[in-house]
């Protein structure tokens, strides 16, 4: 049987930059450009104040962990191989919520982490670790 490839992000005006950004190993997070909102994922619109203008910021990747879950069936045969893993929605200083892989002990709500690009596979993939306070 022939297993099919992972789906790729198919980027697009809105998320291009941040797909180019962490291509690199960067994390950038979009802001509004009127009152300075920060927004994750890329949307159109300030959900404040309606502008449509967006400026890009770095983001360090630090954060806590919101929750977590882990994934014990594959709903896309080319992650089966991969099961189980854990994900992780995690609360970053940035001022937005992402979500990303983890790997190693089960991680607890507030934990503070630090997230990474892993360059490896044929799209970043955004991975949290844990780091002491
Ligand atoms: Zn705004």
């Amino acid at each position: 049987m022939t297993i099919p490839n992972k789906p790729l992000p198919q980027p697009t005006e809105l998320s291009r930059p941040y797909w180019e950004a962490a291509a690199e190993g960067r994390l950038i997070v979009q802001h509004c450009a009127v009152c300075d909102k920060p927004r994750h994922y890329p949307r159109l619109l300030c959900d404040a104040c309606y502008a449509d203008t967006v400026v890009w910021k770095p983001a360090s990747g630090a954060g806590r962990v919101h929750s977590w879950t882990v994934a014990h069936h594959a709903f896309h045969p080319a992650f089966a191989a991969d099961l189980p893993y854990t994900l992780v929605t995690v609360d970053l200083d940035a001022g937005v919520r992402a979500l990303g892989l983890w790997r190693g002990v089960t991680p607890t709500i507030g934990q503070s982490v630090q997230g990474r690009f892993l360059l490896e596979a044929e799209a970043p993939e955004l991975l949290f670790e844990p780091i002491t306070d």
